[in-house]
C-alpha cells in the first residue's frame, strides 16, 4: 500500500512512530492534525488507545498534494484506499467504525443561537440510542453546499464527527434504507434546493 512498509500500522502506533522520530523524513504517516489523538494543544499528550473503534485519519508527512487513509483509534484497520480529499478517507473510516452512518438522517447544524436544547432533543431522538456516546457521527446540512469538510469533535456530546450530509451521488451507496424524509421533524425545514430534496425527489 505504501513505500514504507517497515513502519508500525494503525494510527496509535504510526503516530506514536511519528513523534519519535527526531527527522520526519517525507512519506511517515501521522494522524492528521485536529483528528482524534492529534488534537490541537494535546500534539504530545499521551495518545490512549481506545476501547472501542473510533475514526481518525491519517495523512502523509511532507507529502504534496496530500493523501489521506482512513484509521482507527482502537484497532489497527487502514482503509486499503488513499484519498486526496481528507473527507473521503473519514467516511471511509466510519464504514469501519460506526457500520450504517450512512443511512442516517441528515439534520441542520446547531442553531447559533435560540433553542439548542430542542435542537439537540429533535436530533438525539433522530439518531440510535447511545450513537453519540459512542463516538457516532452527525450529518450536518451545510449552508455552503461547497463545505465538504469534516469537523471532528464536532457531534452532540463532543467524541463523534460532524460530517456534511452526503450528496445525490452517495445515494448509490448500497445501504440499508433511510429513514423516511418525514420521520425527521428536522428535514421538512430543508430549504428546496438542497441536495437532500433532490434525494427525497428521487
Ligand atoms: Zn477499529
Amino acid at each position: 500500500m505504501t513505500d514504507h512498509d517497515h513502519e508500525p500500522r494503525g494510527a496509535v502506533a504510526r503516530h506514536l512512530h511519528y513523534r519519535s522520530l527526531t527527522h520526519r523524513p517525507t512519506g511517515v504517516w501521522a494522524i492528521y492534525i485536529t483528528h482524534p489523538g492529534n488534537v490541537l494543544g494535546q500534539a504530545h499528550a499521551p495518545l490512549i488507545r481506545a476501547e472501542e473503534h473510533l475514526p481518525t485519519v491519517l495523512f502523509q508527512s511532507g507529502v504534496s498534494p496530500r493523501r489521506f487513509l482512513g484509521a482507527c483509534l482502537g484497532c489497527t484497520w487502514e482503509s486499503e484506499q488513499e484519498f486526496a480529499h481528507v473527507l473521503l478517507a473519514v467516511e471511509a473510516a466510519h464504514d469501519h467504525t460506526h457500520p450504517g452512518w450512512r443511512a442516517l438522517p441528515a439534520v441542520h447544524p446547531r442553531p447559533k443561537s435560540g433553542p439548542a436544547k430542542r435542537w439537540l432533543n429533535q436530533v438525539t431522538a433522530a439518531y440510535p440510542a447511545g450513537w453519540f456516546a459512542r463516538g457516532g457521527p452527525i450529518l450536518t446540512i451545510r449552508a455552503d453546499r461547497a463545505d465538504r469538510m469534516p469537523l471532528p469533535h464536532r457531534a452532540p456530546g463532543g467524541r463523534g464527527y460532524d460530517l456534511p450530509a452526503l450528496p445525490p451521488v452517495h445515494a448509490s451507496v448500497p445501504a440499508t434504507p433511510a429513514p423516511s424524509p418525514t420521520a425527521s421533524p428536522l428535514i421538512p425545514a430543508l430549504e428546496g434546493r438542497t441536495p437532500h430534496a433532490r434525494l427525497h425527489a428521487a
